[in-house]
């Protein structure tokens, strides 16, 4: 482990887990997955509340990996490959987890996650099955005929299209080593056990960078990658003291790694991995061309010779860190003797920038609120509330993280001017609305 020592005696995560999902779903941040059926093991859908957080994430991630970098360039492969690449990165083979049934109430849970010889979900003790290993990838079949030759995975990770397109991406983009790409996108896994609310699905989207370099050069960009993205979560507002660099033991690493750490944040259910910064060494650019018979090697003009770089990966989810954000930022205050929930959110991750709040639904106020509503919405991610007191609607926009409040009352009639009320501090500004725009933006900084 690197960086803060973390020790047993640090501060647990007293959020509870349960006020989380409620309010993700009471205010449409994330809903059951066909939850009118009953809904779907492993499988979570993003109301409009969270899809707008998941793209901030996304921008986020984009914006310092790719758009402020002259090292990175993006891509986005098909999530459907030819499924001799699952064969030759190992997947078909070796991706799986060893699973135990209960024979007592049919739970089928993850060897490695259940403790002892009691099963966590009836009690019955010394009732496991022997382990069995079960391959999480999921198979369908392309084309018309299902038979094992049209046999196709849906992808467990968007790495493999990256490793696959080196010499497209190599060519086309005239990069030199060392250099990186990166993609973001929806991956499958099969888990055995699907819990944590969105922390372990079976559908999920990953944020993954592979930064090719000279082999001699790995263990350097290894270092630096792993403190760079701990950054970036700080940035991001996350509390350092929830946040470690956790190094994996030897004998954990997959069979590709020379090394691996894992960001981890501290959730309610303890410390847990956001993503993973590995180095992968040549492994998978030497299997891939030894599967395909295509030589992915770079040739180093300045040296003469051929290399087949050393890969760096940080991989991180979208879902897992969205969770940790929203946990991160969760408080209950106590305002003037009343409960207040507050999403602390940085300002760029948070789903709306804005709430447009007149005072009351008077007649005279309503289309000046509306006209100052419709000034905002090209500018910023916007809402309009006028249900219920000022009080309430300014508790409504903290519960979501809305940065900003703005208010058009009374005076505003009289002056053009409007209130501008800060979520966390709960200032009050008066600004004119000629220069609204440049006010707020003033107030909502970059990642
Ligand atoms: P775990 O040990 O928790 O199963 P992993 O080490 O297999 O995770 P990686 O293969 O390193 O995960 O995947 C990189 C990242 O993708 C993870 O850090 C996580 O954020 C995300 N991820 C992986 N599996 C899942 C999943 N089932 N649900 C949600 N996110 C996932």
């Amino acid at each position: 482990m690197r960086g803060r020592e973390v020790t047993e005696t640090d501060q647990a995560n007293t959020v509870d887990m349960d006020e989380i999902v409620s309010l993700c779903k009471r205010r449409g941040f994330i809903f059951q997955s066909s939850e009118i059926y009953g809904g779907l093991a492993g499988a979570w859908d993003y109301g409009p509340l969270g899809v707008e957080m998941k793209n901030n994430i996304k921008r986020a991630w984009w914006k310092a990996i790719v758009q402020e970098r002259d090292d990175m360039v993006g891509m986005d492969a098909a999530i459907l490959m030819h499924p001799r690449v699952w064969v030759a990165s190992g997947h078909v083979e070796t991706f799986a987890d060893p699973m135990v049934d209960c024979r007592n109430c049919q739970a089928r849970l993850r060897a490695d996650e259940v403790e002892g010889e009691t099963c966590p979900n009836c009690g019955a003790v010394g009732q496991f099955t022997d382990a069995r290993m079960f391959n999480l990838l999921f198979k369908t079949f392309a084309g018309a005929v299902e038979d094992e030759a049209s046999v196709v995975y849906l992808r467990p990770e968007t790495a493999q299209g990256m490793f696959v397109n080196f010499e497209n991406v190599l060519t086309s983009s005239r990069k030199k080593l060392p250099f990186g790409m990166a993609q973001i996108g929806k991956s499958f896994r099969n888990e055995v056990n699907p819990r944590h609310f969105i922390f372990r699905t079976r559908e999920f989207e990953q944020m993954e960078v592979e930064f090719f370099v000279r082999p001699e050069e790995a263990p350097k960009w290894h270092e630096y990658w792993m403190q760079e993205r701990l950054n970036w979560y700080l940035k991001l507002g996350v509390r350092p003291e929830f946040l470690r660099l956790k190094a994996h033991a030897k004998e954990d690493l997959a069979h590709y790694a020379a090394a691996c750490s894992d960001v981890e944040y501290l959730f309610p259910m303890g410390w847990l991995e956001l993503e993973g910064i590995a180095n992968r060494q040549d492994f998978d650019l030497q299997q891939h061309s030894k599967a395909s018979g295509v030589n992915l090697s770079y040739f180093d003009e300045e040296k003469g010779e051929h290399v087949v770089p050393f890969i760096i990966e940080p991989s991180a989810g979208v879902d897992r860190p969205l969770l940790a954000f929203i946990v991160d930022a969760y408080r209950q205050e106590e305002v003037r003797g009343e409960k207040r929930v507050l999403l602390k959110l940085h300002p760029s991750l948070a789903p709306v920038k804005v709430a447009v709040l007149p005072l009351s639904r008077n007649e005279r106020l309503v289309p000046t609120a509306r006209e100052v509503w419709s000034l905002l919405r090209p500018h910023f991610m916007t809402a309009y509330d006028d249900a219920q007191s000022i009080g309430r609607r300014y508790r409504r926009q903290d519960e979501i993280g809305t940065p900003l409040c703005v208010t058009v009352d009374f005076d505003t009639l009289e002056d053009e001017a409007v209130t501008i009320r800060e979520r966390d501090s709960m200032e009050q500004a008066r600004v004119p609305v000629a220069g609204l725009v440049e006010a707020l933006r003033e107030r909502l900084p970059a990642p």
